[in-house]
């Protein structure tokens, strides 16, 4: 699928914004996974999405390396403040439900895609992690943290726009076709 297809598809499914995303411009860091062995989320070592289910930092890069272009999708909504976070999960939430039709409509095509998301995959409210393989692997999504790839730098070589901001929040996602 050309990009023009893919940015058409983008818009249908409700981002706010999308870009050519460069795979040369993908960097995976040890520094970016160090921060998720941190777990201020929670999800580390609780999900198959993240690390150290998603595989090692070399196995991740591995992947990425399959793939030779992609797009870069946001999703920004309003907030009142950085403590909003009723808001600041809503528009996580239409983030993901974008990404999940995007997905969906990809892999209908039969192209080889791989999906990076913002956050942990939240298909199923306990996650089978490690005592049983996933429940949904074509709907999984680990986030591009989980892939070592710090977000605003990738914004940043690939041209989309990161912060807008104290009264937005932009949630930011890729695919790898
Ligand atoms: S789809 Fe379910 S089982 Fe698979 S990683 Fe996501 S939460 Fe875990």
């Amino acid at each position: 699928m050309d990009y023009e297809k893919l940015a058409e598809l983008a818009k249908r499914c409700g981002f706010t914004a999308w870009v050519p995303l460069d795979v040369s411009t993908l960097e995976v860091k040890q520094a970016v996974r160090d921060m998720c062995a941190d777990n201020t989320c929670g999800a580390y070592e609780k999900r198959w999405s993240c690390p150290p289910g998603c595989g090692t930092l070399e196995e991740c890069a591995e992947r990425l390396k399959r793939y030779s272009y992609g797009i870069l999708v946001q999703t920004c909504g309003d907030v009142e403040d950085g403590f909003d976070f009723e808001a600041m999960m809503e528009i996580e939430a239409d983030h993901k439900s974008h990404l999940q039709e995007m997905y969906a409509a990809l892999r209908r095509t039969g192209e080889d895609v791989l999906a990076l998301g913002a956050g942990c995959c939240t298909q199923c409210r306990e996650c089978t992690y490690p005592d049983a393989p996933c429940r949904f692997p074509d709907r999984a999504v680990a986030s591009m943290e989980a892939y070592g790839l710090l977000v605003l730098e990738v914004c940043k070589a690939n041209g989309l726009q990161y912060y807008y901001g104290s009264d937005k929040m932009a949630y930011n996602s890729c695919f790898l076709l």
